[in-house]
């Protein structure tokens, strides 16, 4: 595998997008929500103002930086066009030896998200109301818990709220893993773990419901053998075919420790990242699933384009039914049960909002459809930004266990940030809890070691300043949300 080839930000797209508006053509679909699109489009365009300031703010204060009153000018213009001050620390300096313009953009990067965190109920408040799938539909469904393991890379960032038009909640998780390759032994801990907190009454109303286990895997319709997933050497079958065999490994692990039956219902869904759309992957009456049948959501839009949403969602069900008893060496298998159906009913018209408003707001297809993330989160990610190509997240335990993830993640941005001169941002993020005693110092320290972890594995970036890593922290239990640690060095020094 070519990993220069893949990683490559300009690419031609070579097939039509879904639809192009024209002079004949509107491209509105009667079951898209335009208005929620208008929302997520004017929270999009928020959030990336936040982070496309700062290379202009950066270069106006290299400008500046030998004044006699540079400080207290760069603190004006950073505040006016980026709304928060800079650390002291790396603007005093400067008439010695210069500003380290690459430490400032690695702290602005660190600094606008956290503004995007701290902000996201505010933000986020128009949208959230009109979402398409509230917890209360996954309920319905029958399902208490949806844990959902996608791939590490950034063009599924928008997964939840944008593509699967879920709303984020704390019964709904994401935890990404390079080629959405989920650990197991974690997977059943979660899902053991939830369960417990179910027959413990801690799942009001939801003690008769059941575990969902999706896996997200993704693909390129435009340039399938560069721009498709890193991990899986643009192989969209093997991308596929591994995805759906963890959570079979997963349901076989589950069965054969707790006894058969034990095991989580499983889904497995496509991506494709240059228009958003999805492939359901669905089970049959036995809930297995079958790389080769699924019902594609670009193809549905396409087909019932100009119906009312009464024929068009009879359209869909038609379309679901059809491929369920047609596909596949599984025709004469019984029918998936009746939640599900809806579940993957619900979440094919939801989607459809999703390519309208790539057609809409994008022209048809992502003008960048590969990597433009800005930083690296490593560890847990944070429920408050869910957006396309923020970042690159990699969930990890230990740097040993993940560092496919992360060699992956250094790949990336080392042709994105490297090349130009700039360093790699990674944001070491964990979640303790103040319910339990002790739990922010152990996690202060756990941040610490897998940073320290991260700077030993990529030595020879740290030594020349091509790494750097900040530590946050939030509070699951409590308000605290991305907090920035220091360094033990540097707070003994203020
Ligand atoms: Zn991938």
């Amino acid at each position: 595998m070519n990993m220069a080839d893949n990683l490559s930000v300009v690419t031609k797209p070579v097939v039509e997008p879904v639809c192009t508006v024209g002079p004949d053509q509107a491209c509105k679909h009667s079951l898209v929500n335009t208005e929620l699109n208008e929302f997520l489009y004017i929270y999009e365009e928020l959030v990336r103002s936040r982070f496309s300031a700062i290379t202009n703010t950066l270069k106006t204060l290299s400008i500046y930086q030998h004044e006699l009153d540079f400080v207290t000018r760069a603190q004006r213009i950073a505040f006016d066009q980026l709304h928060y001050e800079l650390p002291l620390s790396l603007l005093e300096d400067s008439w010695i030896s210069g500003l380290n313009l690459r430490a400032l953009h690695s702290y602005c990067i660190f600094r606008s998200f956290k503004e995007c965190v701290a902000k996201a109920s505010f933000d986020q408040a128009s949208w959230r109301e009109r979402i398409a799938l509230h917890t209360s539909f996954i309920h319905a469904c029958g399902y208490h818990t949806v844990n959902i393991s996608s791939c590490a890379d950034g063009r599924l960032q928008g997964l939840l709220s944008y593509i699967l038009r879920l709303v984020p909640s704390d019964a709904i998780y994401v935890k990404s893993y390079a080629g959405a390759m989920f650990n197991i032994e974690e997977n059943i801990a979660d899902w053991a773990h939830r369960e417990l907190e179910r027959l413990s009454g801690g799942l009001p109303g939801n003690e008769d419901k059941n575990y969902l286990k999706i896996a997200v895997y993704h693909y390129s319709s435009s340039n399938p053998a560069h721009q498709g997933c890193a991990a899986h050497g643009s192989d969209t079958k093997k991308a596929c075919k591994s995805a759906l065999g963890r959570l079979n490994e997963l349901r076989a692990a589950i069965n054969n420790t707790y006894g058969r039956g034990a095991a989580p219902d499983i889904l497995l869904i496509g991506v494709d990242t240059d228009i958003d759309s999805i492939r359901v992957h669905f089970p049959d009456a036995n809930g297995d699933i079958y790389s080769d049948r699924y019902i594609d959501s670009g193809d549905i839009y396409q087909k019932s384009l100009g119906m009312t949403q009464e024929a068009a969602r009879a359209y869909i069900a038609d379309a679901l039914s059809k491929i369920e008893s047609q596909n596949g060496k599984n025709q004469k298998k019984e029918k998936m049960a009746t939640g599900m159906r809806n579940l993957v009913l619900g979440l094919v018209e939801a989607n459809l909002s999703q390519i309208e408003f790539v057609i809409q707001y994008h022209a048809g297809r992502y003008r960048v459809i590969g990597h433009n993330e800005r930083f690296i989160c490593a560890g847990e990610s944070m429920k408050e930004l869910y957006l396309r190509n923020k970042y690159y997240f990699a969930h990890l335990n230990t740097v040993e266990e993940a560092a496919v993830d992360l060699d992956v993640g250094i790949k990336i941005f080392t042709n994105l940030n490297i090349k130009h001169g700039l360093a790699i941002p990674i944001l070491v993020h964990y979640h303790y809890s103040s319910h339990v005693p002790g739990s922010r110092n152990r996690t202060i320290r756990r941040c610490r070691r897998v940073k320290a972890a991260i700077e030993a594995r990529y030595s020879q970036l740290y030594e020349k300043g091509f790494l750097n890593c900040q530590i946050a922290i939030s509070d699951k239990a409590g308000s605290e949300r991305c907090t920035f640690i220091e360094d033990e060095t540097k707070e003994a020094v203020h």
